[in-house]
């Protein structure tokens, strides 16, 4: 069996507004409005499930349902509930926050043109001119084209890398390419038990990594990464997963990280960032903010990283683009980037370039 479909059909009824249960008196003024969900199968079979709570109502709710969750189940067997589950959790768990970060970040822009400062002014103002970069590397997997790309990393200037490497030989080769005194990160995005990453654990010892970041699945299994900490005797650093401040709370009072990684684009912008700079600052750890990306909340989470970050280092998407937004700005040289000193984030995007790539 497959699915076919996946519609949303809306309903908005007035509450009784006299019942044996007394008045309503919530905010929504007695309307109550709910989304009757159809999933359709090839072979007839309907199922039918209501959206929507008592206190929100259903169509900003049904749009992410058509938007984010619909094409993940659309041609799949209805019977693999939880194989549906799961990936619907894992590519939409941050969807909401992502939406509150970007508006965030866009506030923050206004609030600082509006005050004719940059957003680091706002929160005190920059420690420095500029900040030390490290080069966030695709995963080449083959050894030869990470020592390649390490070299060409280092010949910008760069003499921090992080991998995205899985297998030793990669990084391996990563650490004979940059030789003894450049340091290097490795990210392996969430593939271990605990007891798998402490076994790699002991392998990459001997390649002295500044840090180990995401070794276990989930992301939120903090005990588990406390324990490849504590026992494999080697960095960790995590965050990016991690939404809300009551998690960054868990996550630095499981002793679970060396570098906490917060990412503004997914945990809710300059606004909550700065809070888990301060929390940080409280259990004295290390706040690396995760930005595998460019534009807008690259630069929120640099303008936050200037002001309350102690030396914390920027994550600088090693990437090759056609063109970037804010066209030959916001690049780092010799391996640090400036503050931008303009009002707000400091640039707009190039229209040109909006005109030129834009897809809707
Ligand atoms: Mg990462």
């Amino acid at each position: 069996m497959k699915i076919t479909d996946v519609t949303l059909t809306l309903f908005s009824w007035s509450d009784i507004p006299a019942t044996t249960y007394g008045r309503h008196t919530g905010k929504f003024g007695g309307k109550s409005q709910l989304g009757l969900v159809t999933m359709s199968t090839d072979e007839g079979v309907q199922g039918h499930a209501f959206l929507g709570s008592a206190m929100r109502g259903a169509h900003l709710d049904g749009e992410s349902l058509i938007h984010y969750l619909k094409p993940l189940v659309l041609g799949q067997d209805p019977l693999d509930r939880e194989r549906l589950w799961q990936a619907m959790w894992q590519k939409n768990r941050q969807t909401t926050l992502r939406c509150i970060g970007a508006m965030d970040v866009a506030l923050w822009d206004i609030a600082g043109k509006a005050a004719g400062q940059p957003v680091h002014k706002m929160l005190g103002g920059a420690k420095s001119p500029r900040l030390t970069c490290y080069a966030s590397m695709v995963r080449y997997t083959e050894p030869k084209v990470v020592a390649a790309n390490v070299a060409r990393a280092l010949g910008l200037g760069f003499r921090h890398i992080k991998l995205h490497e899985i297998e030793l030989a990669a990084t391996r080769a990563a650490r004979e390419a940059a030789g003894p005194d450049v340091d290097i990160m490795l990210d392996v995005n969430c593939p271990w038990s605990a007891q798998e990453a402490l076994a790699m654990a002991e392998k990459l010892r001997p390649l002295n990594l500044r840090w180990l970041e995401e070794p276990v699945w989930p992301p939120e299994d903090y005990a588990a990464l406390a324990q490849v900490r504590a026992r494999g005797c080697i960095a960790v650093a995590a965050g990016e997963n991690a939404t809300t401040l009551t998690q960054f709370q868990h996550l630095l009072e499981a002793r679970a990280v060396d570098y906490l990684q917060p990412s503004p684009a997914k945990m809710g912008g300059i606004s909550e960032l700065r809070k888990v700079f301060a929390l940080a600052a409280q259990h004295q750890v290390a706040v690396a903010p995760h930005s595998f990306y460019d534009g807008p909340a690259f630069l929120g989470g640099l303008h936050v990283n200037a002001a309350m970050g102690r030396n914390s280092l920027v994550e600088w998407r090693f990437f090759d683009l056609e063109s970037r937004l804010y066209g030959d700005a916001a690049i780092p040289e010799g391996g640090s980037i400036a503050v931008p000193q303009g009002p707000g984030l400091g640039f707009d995007p190039d229209p040109d370039v909006i005109r030129l790539y834009r897809a809707n």
